[in-house]
């Protein structure tokens, strides 16, 4: 079947593997710091060179053409998602986008296989391809039609570029990650120290650090509608939460 676009969009699981791995290697051969596991740097000039060689080898150029400027970005604060497409409110020629990736993400893989997008890939390196992938699927959808979601439109492009079957990222969260090397999830009780005692409550949010809440007839706050109780609310980093089994 011909593509109604100036590249393929029907491309085999073999195709897209060799064309991924020509470009990482590509890539680590202009950063060798970025083919370390785990990453702890990847450059600025990196980024753009991921962003020319996927526009060439998979698109056919099309990013360069109809884009002014697609700036492409590493943030240690984007938490909530591995990676996101920033772009204008609406699509007029030549417009300037970026695509924001979380380097909390890249800094924090270490042993894969990891899963995400429906596939699963051997190494942090490829698993953030994969996140930039799917950012590009939002580049190429606004490019067309001034507006992008994850819609069978554009799974038609993720599936049929770059072999995606799915959109949801199953990442290693945060929370996920400190409860494989802890035990502690949420709903979790816990001790910790606090002002020379010694508290312990029940783990209501996990992130960088936890909330823990703790019974207190002092409390201003209830937790699961239970009003026979009040808690009162502690951040507490992570690396201090005892778990009590
Ligand atoms: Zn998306």
């Amino acid at each position: 079947m011909s593509s109604p676009f100036p590249f393929s969009t029907s491309n085999s699981p073999a195709v897209i593997q060799h064309k991924r791995s020509q470009i990482l290697e590509a890539l680590i051969k202009a950063d060798p710091r970025f083919g370390a596991i785990p990453v702890r740097s990847v450059k600025y000039s990196t980024l753009q060179l991921m962003l020319q060689y996927y526009d060439a080898v998979f698109l056919g150029g099309i990013l360069g053409q109809r884009y002014h400027s697609i700036k492409v970005t590493a943030s240690s604060r984007l938490l909530s998602a591995a990676g996101k497409f920033i772009h204008p409110k609406m699509l007029t020629a030549y417009p300037d986008a970026e695509i924001r990736m979380s380097s909390d993400f890249l800094f924090r893989m270490k042993e894969g296989p990891f899963e995400l997008n429906g596939l699963t890939v051997p190494t942090p390196q490829e698993a953030f391809l994969v996140v930039f992938e799917h950012e590009l699927c939002h580049a190429v959808e606004f490019a067309y039609y001034g507006a992008t979601g994850h819609s069978s439109r554009f799974m038609y492009f993720a599936h049929g570029v770059f072999g995606h079957t799915k959109h949801t990222h199953e990442l290693p969260t945060i929370a996920a990650e400190t409860t494989q090397k802890t035990g502690i999830s949420v709903g979790s009780h816990v001790s910790f120290p606090y002002e020379g005692q010694t508290l312990s409550g029940i783990v209501s949010y996990l992130g960088k650090s936890a909330r823990v809440m703790v019974a207190s007839p002092r409390g201003n706050y209830y937790m699961n509608n239970d009003h026979s109780k009040t808690y009162l609310k502690y951040q507490v980093p992570v690396s201090l939460l005892t778990r009590i089994p």
